[in-house]
């Protein structure tokens, strides 16, 4: 092959890493479009693996051809025209014992329309669709024959993952280059999991499943075809989400081996802070700030997440936790999703240390100038003890004195990228932060494993006494009308309510025009009621104005787009209604509903849906119904739509996987932990060879 010098010396590990520009046909031009696909070493090439195979071991009787199946067909050529109407084409007619067929070329040369002569027998692979003149193929690759038989071909072909500029042809030959250079010598590519887990789940060895996945047997394409898992494959999305698993360990590992500041818990200051509280705390509250106390009097740093159902009480949680790091003269830094949100802890927070030593600080990116300085040199001198704010908190031009602790609420809205790129808000003393981390998305358990690992886990699992379960209502748009009805009975009742409007195709501008209009449209059916309007698109000022209104009750309906998801507290508002829930995720739906049942007086909650909704729709919707619980509804919306989409793109963050599919795979997730420590505990050389095959070097993982 020609690809390096001396073959006899070849070191085969560094054969998987040769740039995949060594290889015969792949050029410069070529190796920047694979770099895009993610593709830099000869290694990346064998896992990059088919979508799906070619099947042309037989020919397909054209009466027989399926839309949308790519198929071999050999037929004679009954007539070829020239079309001029348009786009100049030609058609071309073949017809075999059972049908005819049309293939119609856009691009084509006159040689080529010379070749196309009636009687002359055609083979052509291509996919079936219906056009003006019946069923036809466009483009489909064709060859001049004298009989079928030349056609056939016993091998499946496979068919990759492409990107602009490169073609299959390119493709294949630069992948059978790299299993050739890999895997048909001894020790090509090294397998990481050792023997006994391959027995133990019935997995064929690397070489084997990359093999067996490049060049299939035929009943192994049927089989993946069908949307089974072979072994194979099995294997290589367990290996990648196994890895996904151990990156996370390791960070964690490495995290937990940096010294970190100690904050002796101080029962006294604890007992007056929580003695002032107008509620007093539950004893899961109670357990979780032990927990916390726990983890912040060692010298390694504290990775906590807590969660907790909506109104759980998580804020005052994290409010307690802070004060051994306060009383140790550290800094405490508070990071909300939204502005809104970090108002309001901001509040919470000014009101909780009022009376106190401790200076509590806002700072957002909206500050600018004049305001902003004051609260950077605040931060800077360490005048300034608690920091709450948006992620502008963790800016270069924010430096803090002795930073001790990082609470970030709500976490599921921040990816794990920028959770682990906090941790590197390093300390001038060398000392990291301890961290805490809060959501109210309970994250179903086989999934925390690929979102969470590197984080220890408290539960709040209870919610303050006297609230009352929100009734939740399934209503048609059909029915608007007596929603409205309903509206302006709750509001003669001096009681308020939300109108939430929600994501309309994922734009925020959208959402925020349709807002606006309904609550034209709710201004003019319901006169007597004051209306205030609050969206995503709103300066930080205007939006904090018309919050401060509704809970001042200077407004009766407050409409809103999803930014008042998060956080927002106002006990009058009982009734809410939601348009168009059947957008949103159910664990969505569930913290918004969290904004009604704050008080201790009956609240609804209406799911005013689109009719007709599918079954599944009308399911999911039931859910909610039937539940308050966030966990129960966030494991049925799983078990009906499937990971990928529960945890949804957002609130992945980094998860991208090259082979495992969480919606196919997760039934695999189950065996990772047990496989993370045998790896760990007898076979650790393989654990950072795993995570730069799957994950590469360039990973926040690594870096934490
Ligand atoms: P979440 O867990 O959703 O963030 P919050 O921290 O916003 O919940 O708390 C919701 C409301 O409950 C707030 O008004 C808070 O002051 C109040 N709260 C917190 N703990 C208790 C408690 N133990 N008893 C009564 N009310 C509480
Ligand atoms: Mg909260």
């Amino acid at each position: 092959m020609g690809i390096l010098p001396q073959p006899a010396a070849m070191d085969f590990e560094h054969a998987q890493q040769l740039p995949v520009g060594s290889l015969t046909g792949i050029g410069p031009q070529s190796a920047a479009r694979l770099q895009k696909i993610g593709i830099h070493t000869v290694q990346d090439l064998l896992f990059h693996l088919p979508l799906r195979y070619q099947d042309r071991s037989r020919i397909t009787p054209i009466a027989l051809l399926q839309p949308g199946d790519p198929a071999l067909v050999c037929g004679e050529i009954e007539f070829t025209d020239g079309l001029e109407r348009g786009r100049p084409s030609i058609v071309c007619r073949i017809r075999d014992h059972s049908g005819s067929l049309s293939l119609r070329f856009f691009h084509f040369s006159v040689q080529q329309s010379l070749q196309l002569k009636p009687g002359v027998l055609l083979g052509c692979f291509g996919e079936l669709r219906y056009g003006y003149a019946g069923p036809e193929m466009v483009h489909p690759e064709y060859r001049i024959v004298r009989s079928p038989e030349q056609l056939l071909d016993p091998e499946l072909r496979p068919v990759y993952p492409l990107t602009d500029g490169l073609s299959q042809s390119v493709l294949r030959k630069a992948v059978k280059q790299a299993i050739d250079l890999c895997l048909t010598r001894q020790d090509g590519v090294t397998d990481w999991l050792p023997a006994e887990l391959l027995q133990r789940h019935g997995y064929p060895g690397l070489k084997e499943a990359l093999l067996t996945l490049h060049n299939p047997p035929a009943a192994i394409a049927a089989e993946r075809a069908d949307n089974n898992r072979p072994p194979a494959l099995r294997r290589l999305a367990f290996e990648e989400l196994l890895a996904h698993h151990l990156a996370l360990l390791q960070g964690k590992l490495r995290y937990k081996n940096r010294p970190s500041p100690v904050f002796p818990a101080d029962e006294a200051a604890r007992r007056q802070f929580v003695k002032a509280l107008p509620f007093r705390l539950t004893a899961a509250q109670h357990r979780v700030i032990a927990e916390i106390e726990n983890d912040c009097g060692r010298p390694q740093p504290m990775l906590r997440l807590v969660q907790g159902d909506v109104g759980s009480g998580k804020t005052v949680v994290a409010a307690v936790a802070a004060l051994p790091a306060l009383a140790a003269g550290f800094q405490v830094a508070v990071m909300a999703p939204t502005e809104l949100l970090a108002e309001q802890h901001f509040r919470n927070f000014s009101n909780w240390f009022a009376g106190t030593a401790t200076s509590v600080q806002f700072l957002t990116g909206q500050m600018k100038g004049k305001t902003r300085q004051p609260v950077l040199e605040a931060i800077g001198s360490g005048a300034a003890n608690i920091i709450i704010g948006t992620h502008a908190l963790f800016q270069d031009s924010v430096q803090f004195q002795r930073l001790g602790l990082i609470v970030i609420d709500e976490q599921h809205r921040f990816g794990v990228n920028q959770r682990l790129a906090l941790r590197e808000k390093g300390q001038p003393a060398g000392l990291h932060p301890h961290q805490l981390i809060m959501t109210a998305t309970p994250i179903p358990r086989t999934l925390a494993m690929l979102q969470y690992s590197d984080l220890d886990i408290s539960v709040i699992d209870e919610l303050p006494p006297g609230r009352k379960p929100v009734t939740t209502s399934v209503i048609p748009s059909e029915r608007r009308s007596e929603v409205i009805v309903r509206i302006r009975h709750w509001i003669a009742g001096r009681r308020q309510a939300y109108w939430v409007c929600t994501l309309i195709e994922e734009s925020e501008q959208l959402e925020c025009e349709a807002a606006e209009k309904t609550a034209a449209n709710l201004t003019l059916a319901l006169p007597e009621a004051r209306v205030g309007l609050v969206h995503g698109r709103m300066k930080a000022a205007e939006k904090d104005r018309v919050m401060q209104a509704f809970k001042n009750r200077e407004c009766d309906l407050l409409v809103a787009t999803t930014v008042i998801e998060v956080g927002v507290d106002v006990p009058n508002a009982g009734l809410m209604i939601i348009e168009n829930p059947e957008r949103l995720g159910l664990s969505q739906l569930h913290q918004l509903r969290g904004r009604v049942g704050r008080g201790d007086q009956e609240s609804y909650c209406l799911l005013l849906y689109l009719s007709p909704l599918s079954q599944l729709g009308r399911q999911r919707l039931a859910i909610l119904k039937e539940s308050g619980d966030g966990f129960v509804i966030a494991e049925k919306d799983l078990e009906l739509r499937g990971p990928g989409e529960v945890m949804g793109t957002r609130q992945t963050g980094l998860m991208q996987f090259k082979i495992a599919e969480l919606n196919r795979d997760a039934d695999l997730l189950d065996a990772v932990p047990e496989a993370a420590q045998l790896l760990l505990a007898r076979h650790p050389e393989s654990v950072p060879a795993l995570i730069r095959r799957w994950i590469g070097d360039n990973h926040h993982y690594a870096e934490v």
